[in-house]
């Protein structure tokens, strides 16, 4: 008769065993599946030969084999989708549920002398609708290429400063909350892409300031703001870890930071999810 295992031994089986999911999670789902409003949410597709086609909201989404073996889908969850049931929609007609967590952003107030950063008129009205059309198509182009790492380098030396997802006050008013990270660093300090990436728009925006969109394939954008001085043109394949720029504070800044977008699937993300800086 075999001896009884020890009782913690037991129980860490017990632990094991209710922890293991269907299958074994690889690195990048445990990195990167923060299912909340501004978050990502990684799906088991299964592991067929062909790589699923995968909807959401209408939006092509990101898709990776992942350590050679199970297709997974990298989902955008916008900041405005409220906690509760998901679906995504696979191509040939099942749909695929999954769930969204809660979150708390909190609050921060900006004081800008320039009232026209907070109220502008009809003229700049009129520039900033035709900006967000020019980024809105930049963040909605989908690329065949796969990206090249997904755990991304830090964009710039320099601490995490504002948050992602911050309710933003403008010298009292509510506007859009903070759709990207910033990072502390000083005038001049060189941005780096965290991937590789493809140029896709370069422009000088009215709120952002000197900006560059980077490509890093399937939906995955990357946005710079506020730059001093862009270095690279439209179309140039930049290396991970090349050169894009100098953090600046040209846009609505109130001294020089980089501000940094995540996008996925058309969805603005929290950036620090992809330089394992995420807080619950
Ligand atoms: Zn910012």
């Amino acid at each position: 008769m075999p001896r009884p295992l020890p009782l913690f031994a037991t129980l860490l089986l017990l632990a094991l065993s209710l922890a293991a999911p269907a299958h074994a999670e690889g690195f990048i789902t445990r990195l990167l599946n923060k299912p909340v409003p501004g978050g990502v949410a990684v799906l088991d597709l299964g592991g067929q030969a062909q790589a699923p086609k995968v909807r959401y909201q209408g939006k092509p989404v990101l898709t990776i084999r992942e350590d050679g073996q199970r297709w997974i889908a990298i989902v955008g969850i916008p900041l405005g989708v409220k906690p509760g049931t998901q679906q995504v929609q696979i191509e040939g007609g099942q749909s695929l549920a999954f769930e969204v967590g809660a979150k708390h952003y909190t609050e921060q107030r900006i004081t800008l002398k320039n009232q026209q950063q907070v109220n502008p008129n009809a003229k700049n009205l009129a520039r900033i609708e035709r900006e967000l059309a020019e980024q809105t198509r930049a963040y909605r182009q989908f690329s065949a290429r796969q990206p090249s790492n997904l755990l991304f380098d830090k964009p710039v030396d320099g601490p995490l400063s504002s948050p992602f997802g911050l309710r933003r006050f403008f010298n009292g008013e509510e506007r859009n909350p903070h759709s990207g990270l910033d990072f502390a660093a000083s005038r001049g300090t060189s941005i780096k892409a965290p991937a590789a990436g493809k140029v896709i728009l370069i422009g000088d925006y009215f709120f952002n300031g000197r900006t560059v969109f980077l490509d890093h394939g399937q939906g995955l954008i990357s946005m710079f703001c506020h730059l001093s001085a862009i270095d690279v043109k439209l179309g140039d394949e930049i290396p991970r870890g090349g050169h894009l720029g100098k953090v600046g504070a040209t846009g609505r800044a109130t001294g020089p930071h980089l501000h940094w977008n995540v996008s996925l699937n058309d969805a603005r993300v929290d950036p620090a999810i992809f330089i394992g800086a995420f807080k619950p």
